[in-house]
């Protein structure tokens, strides 16, 4: 993809804090961290969001995030962190080209977790068959 700036990073055009590298994943450094050692990991293919992604590729990359996750929790010396993957415009997703985004997270660092809310009656009955219909398509 011509103007994607992952796909440019993956093949070096423009310059990153690498920190992986495989034949297919590379992981890096959040330009605008949300905390110290805030990496992102992406394939090297570009796929916009989760629904385009072949399966296997789906699995791989989770391993990845996994092994890079575990380095960077070792090398950050942190208590645990977050993964986020934003996917679509409307959940955040600024950059069209699938990440994880690895976010370590220290005791007292004040990040607030996403606002949660009480269920309205039958809500949950109505959205779980909903979802469970789609998973038999
Ligand atoms: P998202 O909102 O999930 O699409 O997040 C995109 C992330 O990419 C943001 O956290 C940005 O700070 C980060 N980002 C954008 N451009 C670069 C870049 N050139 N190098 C590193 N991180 C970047
Ligand atoms: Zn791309």
């Amino acid at each position: 993809m011509d103007n994607c700036i992952f796909c440019k990073l993956a093949i070096n055009k423009i310059p990153s804090a690498k920190v992986y590298e495989d034949e297919e994943f590379i992981a890096f450094l959040d330009i605008k961290p949300v905390s110290l050692g805030h990496t992102l990991v992406i394939p090297k293919q570009h796929y916009e969001n989760l629904e385009s992604v072949p399966p296997e590729v789906a699995g791989k990359f989770f391993q990845i995030v996994q092994k890079v996750a575990k380095a960077v929790f070792q090398a950050t010396g942190v208590n645990g962190f977050n993964l986020g993957f934003n996917n679509g415009a409307v959940a955040g997703q600024a950059v069209f080209h699938i990440h994880m985004h690895i976010m370590p997270r220290r005791t007292g660092d004040g990040l607030k977790p996403w606002p949660q809310r009480e269920l309205v009656a039958g809500e949950t009955e109505s959205i779980a068959l909903k979802i469970k219909q789609a998973l038999t398509l």
